[in-house]
């Protein structure tokens, strides 16, 4: 690779909401993006939106799908010598009519499945990537939600699938030290998306710019650590 080659990175969940405006973001940063996205259709939509503002690129994705994640990687690997930043971005909030006395182990697992198996499941599958980066980077898209402060009742399988991934964001960054890869897990805070409603204070933009920051400044001294507005907080 020549010094001018662009750093790469994938976004899942990038057709919308807090995953578009991460990918405009890093496209701003001088990246070179994939825009994964389960639908294609919706995908090449958001790709089209923002292909004026640098390199960009659709890659089908469904995170909780053993055999499209192997065929992204392998997507990725055609397309690129390395990959230098993995945002677990896609997620779920299957909760809105239930709380912890009521919510039925399927979406217990549905939850738990999408928004912490996936993302150490890609996690796994990028490491040979990953590992040809100089300064790989994953960031997993937490919740304020996953914080023990922040769980609630009201939100029991969000809640809980955010407080795993944030342990698996530890576990990650443990495992995954020696070979230099740094793992970090950020809360956007409540923002304007298909997930966050219309109340919501914050823009997307908003929400992606810690996720942002780390992908282009985080260090091996922050790995494993979790952030909301540029700033580490607890677990
Ligand atoms: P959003 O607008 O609902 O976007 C969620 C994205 O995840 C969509 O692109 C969706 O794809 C994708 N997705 C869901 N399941 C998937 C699967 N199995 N495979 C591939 N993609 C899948 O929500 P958002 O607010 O931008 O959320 C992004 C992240 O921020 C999530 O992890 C969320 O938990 C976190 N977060 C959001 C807020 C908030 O206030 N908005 C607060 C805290 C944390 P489709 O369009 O195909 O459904």
């Amino acid at each position: 690779m020549t010094s001018s080659t662009p750093k790469t990175a994938l976004v899942t969940g990038g057709n919308g909401g807090i995953g578009t405006a991460i990918c405009q973001g890093l496209l701003k940063s001088g990246f070179k993006v994939f825009l994964a996205a389960r639908s294609a259709d919706k995908g090449q939509t958001a790709v089209a939106s923002l292909s004026d503002q640098g390199a960009i690129e659709l890659v089908q994705l469904d995170i909780t799908d053993d055999s499209s994640i192997q065929s992204a990687v392998k997507q990725v690997g055609q397309k690129a010598n390395s990959l230098d930043v993995l945002i677990n971005n896609a997620g779920i909030y299957p909760d809105a009519d239930v709380d912890i006395l009521t919510v039925s182990r399927e979406r217990l697992n549905h939850a738990m499945n999408t928004n912490t198996f996936s993302p150490i499941g890609l996690t796994q599958a990028f490491i040979p990537l990953l590992e040809k980066s100089n300064s790989p980077r994953v960031i997993n898209i937490s919740s304020g939600n996953g914080q023990l402060e922040g769980i609630s009742a009201d939100v029991p399988s969000y809640s809980l699938s955010k407080m795993a991934l944030n342990g698996a964001t530890i576990l990650l960054s443990r495992a995954l030290k020696p070979k230099n890869i740094a793992v970090y897990a950020m809360g956007p805070g409540w923002v304007r998306t298909n997930m966050g409603g219309d109340a919501a204070p914050r823009s997307p933009e908003e929400g992606a710019d810690t996720a942002v920051w780390l992908a282009t400044s985080g260090t091996m001294a922050q790995t494993g650590k979790f952030f909301r507005d540029r700033t580490e907080q607890p677990f």
